[in-house]
């Protein structure tokens, strides 16, 4: 069962309270550079991505947000680091939430003017809360940066803006350490219900920090906890978006697009099974709808998996056969097995 949160809304994407977990990423473009930022977010769309966060560094970076958003067609949230004057720039020129840590802002004037535009627009602040970002007073109290400090650290940024009467909040505490970071968001989780964005900070590059993210999201989104995503790798943003739409449906949390279940080959392997999965999975990207697709080496377990599937692919000798729900459709030389496949699915979508 999913934690009830308060719900948030980023622009008209609903968050928390029941609504679908959302895919979230970053760009790496120089955000003034609206060209190559708009160019990179249109590719993360049609990956699945679901709200964009960009760094606004500079005046000019905020000047750029309405470009932006004239060409794409998901929220905006403005990523700021100290300079409460960019928040304020980002919001007049019309971002969906804003990314700041109340601590890292300042004096609490500037945090109170800021507080205070994003209340008149219905703008969400989401709270930050990393190893880097944890309270002097709780890293002393206990003893390190860890759970507790994280937590703590955590709930008293959103005790800052609850005190100014602003709860169109969403928080996300984040650490490089897997286990301290699904326990610190168990912890927050329990004692407060602002929506939760998830994510393992400097999780790595694809190996590293899609098994990282995996153990670190996919647990908190077992136990119910979490309501955006970013899957955090040092590589292209679109295989973030690619890797969290995999996570969610794992998890049953998400139908949309494709499954690929397929054996790991072995001496009864008949036909080059590696690269016909390989390239199902490019040419099935862009399929939206909830398909389970079996394609296995040999006929062993070809045609269970297949009663399992939508569709199936079992090899066979230089061959395969053809699977609809189970049942053999043809059996067809090995080169033409993903053609067979591809037509039997677009056939059927007609
Ligand atoms: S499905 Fe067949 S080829 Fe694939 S691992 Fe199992 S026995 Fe081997």
């Amino acid at each position: 069962m999913r934690r009830k949160t308060r719900q948030i809304f980023l622009g008209d994407l609903a968050i928390g309270g029941g609504a679908p977990i959302s895919i979230q990423s970053m760009t790496n473009t120089d955000t003034k550079n609206v060209e190559k930022t708009v160019e990179q977010i249109l590719k993360l769309e049609e990956a699945g991505c679901d709200l964009i966060r960009f760094a606004v560094n500079t005046k000019e970076d905020a000047l750029a947000i309405p470009k932006i958003k004239d060409k794409i067609h998901i929220p905006t949230i403005a990523d700021i680091q100290f300079n409460h004057q960019l928040a304020l720039y980002a919001l007049e020129n019309g971002i969906d939430g804003l990314r700041i840590n109340p601590g890292n802002i300042g004096e609490s004037w500037k945090v109170k003017e800021v507080v205070k535009l994003a209340k008149a627009q219905s703008v969400p602040i989401r709270i930050g809360v990393n190893s880097g970002s944890v309270h002097q007073k709780y890293i002393d109290k206990f003893h390190g940066v860890n759970v507790d400090s994280l937590c703590y650290s955590a709930l008293d940024e959103v005790k800052v803006l609850e005190d100014m009467g602003f709860y169109n909040i969403k928080v996300s505490i984040k650490s490089s350490d897997v286990s301290v970071n699904i326990e610190a968001n168990r912890k927050f989780s329990a004692l407060c219900d602002c929506p939760l964005h998830l994510g393992v900070t400097e999780a790595g590059n694809m190996d590293q920090g899609l098994i990282k993210s995996a153990v670190g999201i996919g647990s908190l989104l077992h136990d119910g906890i979490g309501d955006t995503i970013r899957i955090s790798l040092t590589d292209d943003p679109v295989k973030e978006v690619e890797a969290a739409k995999i996570l969610l449906r794992t998890l049953g949390l998400r139908r949309e697009g494709v499954e690929i279940v397929s054996c790991p080959t072995c001496a009864r392997t008949t036909i080059d099974l590696i690269s016909l999965v390989n390239k199902a999975k490019d040419r099935l990207a862009k399929e939206k709808r909830p398909l389970k697709i079996a394609i296995m080496g040999c006929p062993v377990n070809g045609p269970g998996e297949s009663r399992e599937a939508d569709y199936g692919i079992s090899g066979a000798g230089g061959k395969g056969y053809i699977f609809k729900k189970g049942e053999i459709l043809k059996i067809v030389e090995e080169d033409q097995l993903l053609d067979a496949l591809m037509e039997q699915i677009d056939r059927d979508e007609e």
